[in-house]
């Protein structure tokens, strides 16, 4: 059978799912709003660590241009009052990797060029789809999002969620020194929101991703608010201030006169998402049949980091089935949807029970955090599973999981747990 393929949006989902198919022969073309050029100049898109499993991925796609830049584990900081809680974890399957999709996406967009691939710029609407779908055997929907993905219904038995669950503030700084190992930190207030801390690499080298999670109508919910253009000093007054009362974990690291966003004033992003599954093939106005893929398919919040990780596993798990079908029927689309939901709704469940349990901290999971914190083999297991959401969706899902867990994968070194991560766990 022929096999040209429409991949509309140029993400993680729709560059991932383009390089596979190029690698393997398949007739795949690119349509998109942004140009190489233009990354550059645009405002801060996300702050996305790759994890071992997709740079996995990205090694075989011959697309692992940064193999220096990865980082090694997690440190833990649970601010409960009078007994706040830190501890460390490996990433045992590989390092993880954060890089400024402002860098990463044109790069990978011209690999797929530099190898023959077309990428045709346009801004696609619902009508040209089905233009699309006339011209080409498939298309993909890869837009992320916002925009074209919002179009389809959602998928409500896994959308529990109507509004957005955080209020985000997220933005690329200098000035905070890295932890003894070069990892991520993960950061709880009860009652106000998290803060995770992500070496990333952007145009001026190695900065600090900071992604405020803020609960709405908390103390912390301002600087979704506060304007950084309109007064730098008091905008990064007020992020150190803020650091100082919730997240000491990173404040004490930071050289105050260094300070301010990384590049620019673009490093910075406001604003919240909505968690929503849509269906993973929709039918378009002609008859036809789409598939969703990445954000467009399912939209997390990006408490975890799942989002850009989930996009790579549907480009690969899609492509392979686009290289082995015989035809585009019913069959084809039901089989993909099957074969991406153990990971796709594992890390959307697994997502969507964090955010609730971060906001409401049941006596069940501060126990939990509690055990985790005192005994390494356990803090290495919980972080590494970051590469695996469907498993750490297996033992948040069940009530009676966690006692067997706990059990199984305690390691007995003497010098495991909180020990271990306050003297600086090595990688
Ligand atoms: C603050 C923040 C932090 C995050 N951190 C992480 C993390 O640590 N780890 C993680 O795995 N995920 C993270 N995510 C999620 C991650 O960014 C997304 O899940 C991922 O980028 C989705 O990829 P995608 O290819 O589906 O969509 P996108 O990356 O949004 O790509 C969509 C593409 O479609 C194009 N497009 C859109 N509309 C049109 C149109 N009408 N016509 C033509 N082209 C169009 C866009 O230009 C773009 O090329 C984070 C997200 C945010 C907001």
């Amino acid at each position: 059978m022929t096999k040209r393929i429409a991949i509309v949006g140029a993400g993680t989902a729709g560059l991932h799912l383009g390089l596979y198919l190029q690698s393997k022969g398949v007739d795949a073309t690119i349509f998109t709003d942004k140009k190489i050029e233009d990354y550059p100049s645009v405002r801060l898109l996300n702050t996305v660590a790759h994890h071992a499993v997709t740079v996995e991925r990205e090694k075989s796609l011959g697309v692992d241009h940064w193999p220096n830049d990865g980082y090694y584990g997690h440190y833990y900081y649970v601010g409960i009052p009078g007994n706040p809680l830190e501890f460390y974890g490996d990433l045992n399957t590989g390092p993880s990797r954060a890089v400024d999709y402002r860098i990463y996406l044109p790069t990978l967009m011209q690999d797929f060029t530099d190898r023959g691939g077309h990428i045709e710029y346009r801004d696609v609407t619902l009508d040209n789809i089905s233009e699309l779908s006339d011209e080409y055997d498939l298309v993909v929907i890869g837009t992320g999002k916002g925009g074209l993905g919002q179009l389809f219904a959602r998928d409500e038995k896994n959308s529990p969620f109507t509004s957005p669950q955080r209020q985000l503030c997220v933005g690329l700084f200098k000035g905070i020194a890295q932890q003894d190992t070069k990892a991520v930190t993960f950061c709880i207030s009860p009652g106000a929101g998290e803060m995770i801390e992500i070496p990333t690499l952007t145009f001026s080298g190695d900065a600090s991703a900071l992604v405020f999670e803020n609960h709405p109508g908390s103390d912390l919910e301002e600087l979704t608010h506060a304007r950084y253009d309109a007064d730098p000093r008091a905008f990064l007054d007020l992020v150190l201030d803020k650091l100082r009362t919730h997240y000491p974990i990173t404040a004490r690291r930071i050289d105050e006169d260094e300070f301010d966003l990384a590049n620019n004033s673009l490093d910075l992003l406001q604003g919240a998402v909505t968690p929503s599954v849509r269906d993973g093939h929709v039918t378009l106005a002609n008859g036809k049949t789409a598939l969703l893929i990445g954000d467009a398919h399912a939209t997390v919040d990006p408490v975890l980091g799942q989002g850009g990780n989930m996009a790579s596993y549907a480009g690969h798990v899609v492509g392979q089935a686009i290289v082995a079908a015989q035809e585009f029927d019913q069959d084809f689309f039901t089989r993909i949807d099957a074969d991406r939901e153990n990971r796709v709704l594992g890390a959307t469940r697994w997502t969507n029970f964090m955010l609730t349990s971060l906001t409401e901290l049941p006596e069940s999971f501060i126990q939990f955090l509690g055990a985790v914190s005192l005994n390494r083999g356990l803090a290495d297991k919980f972080t590494d599973n970051f590469n695996f959401p469907e498993v750490q969706w297996d033992l948040f899902s069940n009530p009676d999981a966690a006692a067997p867990w706990i059990a199984e994968h305690s390691s007995t070194a003497p010098d495991s747990g909180r020990h271990a991560a306050l003297t600086g766990a090595s990688a």
